[in-house]
């Protein structure tokens, strides 16, 4: 839930100093923005964080340059309500206009879907408002020129089964594809915090074993969540033995983003509880390996983290640029990014 919380505090942070009248925080968006065009040149790794959407969905951009972010996450609408009004035509054309003026490819781009949905819901009219959400927010993303859509896969509520669970979520997902054009739903692992669907791997290979258009269906992995529905990353190859894992269930081939949180919670705990990168119980060396881990190359990378003052969104993530070694900074030997200090 880290990221609907950020943006309220953000929104008061940013109310509170206009950015325009200070040199100083030009001056550092500058850098930021050429270090964020150098590394779209340069370097194989997309990071990024979840931004606001307050002011029109094309602010989303200008947020995710402000913190030097390489991809970002973002709402597609009110986390309140099940409907929504039409997506305005303009703002969706300033919102297509701002990412190609700025080279953000669809690719690096997830949009994270309403915290309301609950596909996998063993009540009917939930299912249903569940249903009709997905096939309007993929719609949605499909106007504002995005491939892919990641969501939560659903909650049992501990009145069905596990596979009864899986096979709603698999109903809606196909439904949706039928009644949309070509955008990629993105299913995101769990915590296994209450009845959720989607801790263990198995679970999301076995929703994704039910989908009818396999070109459709890829994973999202919340670094968070795995660690606490019990996969170490914290202990020494951590990383890769999550990676090794996620390749033999569900394939290497379906993962299409990370969401980088640190957590809270101890491992195992299925808290959904993020922590800054390093602050938590999951540590910094994981998240040295992540960002020198070359299967994770060329896809977005996303803080959902509380971001304490001091070390916020743009904090953390020039951490995490500082973390790349020179020999696995990115797919071509020759970087020379600055970022890369090594
Ligand atoms: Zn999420
Ligand atoms: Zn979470």
């Amino acid at each position: 839930m880290a990221p609907k919380k950020r943006e309220m505090r953000k929104r008061k942070t940013e109310d509170a100093s206009d950015p325009g009248q200070s040199g100083d925080t030009l001056g550092k968006e500058t850098k930021r923005e050429e270090l964020r065009r150098r590394d779209l040149s340069e370097c194989s790794k997309y990071i990024g964080a979840h931004v606001g959407i307050q002011g029109g969905i094309w602010k989303a951009v200008d947020a995710c340059i402000a913190i030097g972010g390489s991809s970002f996450a973002l709402f597609l609408g009110s986390q309140r309500s099940w409907t929504r009004s039409a997506l305005d035509t303009n703002a969706a054309d300033k919102f297509q206009e701002q990412c190609s003026l700025h080279k953000f490819a669809p690719a690096h781009i997830l949009p994270h879907g309403s915290y309301l949905m609950n596909c996998g819901s063993p009540k009917e009219d939930v299912f249903q408002k569940s249903q009709a959400l997905l096939v309007d927010e993929l719609s949605r993303c499909s106007r504002l020129g995005l491939t892919l859509y990641n969501f939560h896969p659903g909650s049992s509520l501990g009145t069905i089964t596990t596979e009864e669970c899986m096979v709603k979520i698999a109903t809606a997902i196909n439904h949706a594809h039928q009644q949309t054009p070509s955008v990629v739903t993105v299913l995101e692992n769990m915590s296994g915090q209450g009845s959720t669907v989607g801790g263990k791997f198995s679970e999301l290979k076995a929703i994704i074993d039910k989908v009818r258009d396999q070109g459709r269906i890829r994973v999202c992995l919340d670094t968070c969540h795995a660690f606490a529905a019990g996969y170490d990353l914290s202990a020494e190859g951590g990383v890769k033995a999550m990676l090794d894992e996620f390749d033999q269930q569900v394939g290497l081939q379906y993962l299409k983003a990370i969401h980088l949180n640190d957590s809270k919670g101890k491992l195992g705990c299925n808290l959904d509880r993020h922590e800054d990168i390093g602050k938590g119980h999951i540590g910094i060396s994981a998240f040295r390996d992540i960002v020198n881990e070359p299967r994770l190359d060329n896809i977005p990378l996303i803080l959902e983290t509380p971001g304490r003052p001091g070390f916020e969104y743009a904090e953390q993530i020039e951490l995490l640029y500082s973390l790349l070694t020179r020999t696995n900074k990115c797919s071509h030997m020759t970087c020379t990014s600055s970022r890369h200090t090594i």
